[in-house]
């Protein structure tokens, strides 16, 4: 696949949903005119895949954004994510409910649980089948979970999650995690690629990045990619939004990408599920 990615390119899931391996995080956008603005340039950028969250506090706009763009909803693939206060089989269900009315949907494409909350999340799980099954969405999944939760979750489940979606980028390179996903086919989507900025002036990444002419971000973004990772940079300026999506007129060496695996520092930039029981 890596060879001929494009903007457009799609993976299957699990279940045979088709996500968009390329999309925009919406983490941080918290005015209403900022997530909007940002949707509707990556619109028309041809960004096709929206992550957001109740907890990030925008999902009205951006399902405002996604009606003003005119693009078909089918076109347009839409994650939202349960919150922790919200597991539990009844409230998940309602919490799911309420994520629809704000974003103005008629279904979700994904929801994912957006973290493994100690001694609920199995119950939650029920819930999530649930709205599978009644085609509320048309997949779900999980985020923030470790080997170990999944371990779990395989274990008193048929339905295996369709994502797990956690940060990764080469300064945090969770090869177990990584492998551990592929063998149970579960899609590994990143967040906090870029490493919310932290590693961008590093002078490892910005001698390959002037060697293949690009910038930092675009190199960890590719680098994502080439991984076969689901990758939702997020920026709110039109500039970045055009710049993150400029990443599929070059690849990088093989030998190069194992150079960017080895960045490997442990570096967590967002919460560390390592712990949750
Ligand atoms: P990212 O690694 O995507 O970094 C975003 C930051 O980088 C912003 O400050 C942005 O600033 C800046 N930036 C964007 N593009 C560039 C660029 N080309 N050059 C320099 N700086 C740039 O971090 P996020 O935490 O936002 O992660 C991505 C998405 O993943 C989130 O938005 C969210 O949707 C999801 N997420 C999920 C989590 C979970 O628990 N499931 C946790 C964290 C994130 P600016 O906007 O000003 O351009």
């Amino acid at each position: 696949m890596t060879k001929d990615l494009s903007i457009d390119s799609i993976i299957a899931l699990n279940n045979g949903v088709e996500i968009p391996v390329f999309g925009l995080g919406t983490y941080r956008m918290k005015d209403g005119a900022e997530t909007r603005t940002a949707i509707l340039s990556a619109l028309k950028a041809g960004y096709r895949h929206i992550d957001t969250a109740k907890s990030y506090g925008n999902e009205k706009d951006v399902g405002e954004a996604i009606r003003a763009s005119g693009i078909p909803r089918e076109r347009i693939f839409v994650t939202t994510k349960l919150w922790n206060a919200d597991h539990g089989y009844q409230k998940a269900l309602k919490a799911f409910g309420k994520s629809l009315k704000r974003l103005e949907l008629s279904y979700i494409d994904l929801f994912l649980i957006h973290w493994p909350v100690k001694g609920i999340r199995d119950e939650t799980w029920r819930a999530m089948e649930r709205l599978l099954q009644e085609g509320e969405c048309r997949a779900v999944g999980v985020s923030n979970y470790m080997i170990r939760h999944l371990g779990e979750l395989l274990e008193i489940s048929a339905t295996i999650p369709a994502v797990n979606q956690v940060e990764f980028h080469p300064y945090l390179f969770q090869e177990d995690l990584l492998k551990f996903c592929r063998k149970h086919k579960i899609q590994l989507e990143t967040y906090c690629p870029l490493t919310r900025g932290r590693r961008l002036d590093d002078p490892k990444l910005r001698s390959f990045a002037d060697r293949y002419s690009k910038t930092p971000a675009q190199i960890l973004i590719r680098w994502a990619l080439q991984h076969d990772l689901v990758v939702i940079p997020k920026s709110s300026h039109p500039g970045r939004i055009l710049e993150n999506a400029d990443v599929f007129d070059f690849s990088i060496a093989e030998e190069d990408m194992k150079a960017l695996d080895s960045f490997h520092e442990n570096l967590r930039v967002s919460w560390d599920p390592t712990n949750v029981q």
